[in-house]
């Protein structure tokens, strides 16, 4: 494969969740590749020092940071328009906001279902539909993060599974549905990552972890953004509708003698 391959396509992007985290490394992945990208978190004051830090380094892509809720159905047609108004378009939407906490079922409050919910799969729905027309002008792509949480059985995280098993079968359908347009949807479903929130949960520093160390099952953000700039560049023509797990060394169970 030549390297060309892994330029991403087009030159516009919107990453959500960038303040901190895998968007963060995405946002900072993509402007190292040229790519102009607007990033949004819920509050003005955590998206401005990343894009200070990103527009005042060599990365010769530009970053707009924009305060917007995913769940804002308004505030984030608004972000769209802008981003196409300052960009020229939008080749490129990751839909990385997220959130999680862990409650076992019996004890979760309604309230906890419809927040987990709402971030992580109705702000997908509310970034794709908005970006719908800007995305087919000339074709893009679409990579929604999800969890292994989604495939499997996670007893404290009821809400969030099922909520990340919706983006998964939204990606599926979408993928469909939108391929006739040259949009291509995708998404990547991570173990565990060590981000800063995550660090504080399971007590690893994100600096200790080597790369070319393939017995892991806790891997960095720098991981993830590869996978996403990989599904947003044309080495993955040919990979539609796809939810791609990235989680380091497969758990494997004994059977019981
Ligand atoms: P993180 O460090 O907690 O960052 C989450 C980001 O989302 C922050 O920038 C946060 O910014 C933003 N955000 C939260 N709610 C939002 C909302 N309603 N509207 C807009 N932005 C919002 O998370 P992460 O660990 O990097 O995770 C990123 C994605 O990967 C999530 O979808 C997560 O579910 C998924 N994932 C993570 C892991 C992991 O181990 N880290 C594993 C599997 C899947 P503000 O607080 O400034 O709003």
């Amino acid at each position: 494969m030549s390297g060309s391959k892994l330029q991403i396509d087009g030159s516009t992007a919107l990453v959500t969740g960038a303040s901190s985290g895998i968007g963060r490394t995405i946002a900072e992945t993509f402007a190292a590749q040229g790519v102009d990208t607007t990033i949004c978190s819920r509050e003005q004051g955590n998206v401005d020092p990343v894009a200070d830090e990103i527009n005042e380094s060599d990365a010769p892509g530009r970053i707009l940071p924009i305060e917007c809720d995913v769940r804002d159905r308004e505030a984030v047609d608004r972000m769209v328009a802008r981003t196409v108004d300052e960009f020229g378009g939008l080749d490129v939407l990751v839909n990385n906001a997220g959130a999680a906490f862990k409650c076992d079922f019996d004890e979760l409050s309604e309230n906890g279902w419809k927040t987990i919910v709402d971030i992580n799969l109705n702000g997908v729905y509310n970034c794709c539909h908005a970006a719908k027309d800007a995305l087919k002008d000339g074709g893009g792509s679409v990579i929604n993060l999800s969890s292994i949480r989604s495939q499997e059985a996670a007893p404290h995280e009821t809400h969030y599974g099922a909520a990340k098993a919706g983006v998964n079968s939204l990606t599926a359908s979408l993928g469909n549905a939108w391929a006739a347009d040259d949009v291509r949807v995708n998404g990547v479903a991570p173990g565990f990552i060590a981000t800063p929130g995550a660090v504080t949960v399971g007590d690893t520093d994100p600096d200790e972890i080597d790369r070319t160390t393939v017995d892991r099952r806790i891997g960095t953000t720098d991981e993830i953004a590869d996978v996403v700039e990989f599904l947003a560049s044309p080495a993955s023509s040919f990979i539609v509708g796809e939810m791609i797990t990235v989680r380091g060394v497969p758990t494997f169970t004994e059977k019981p003698d």
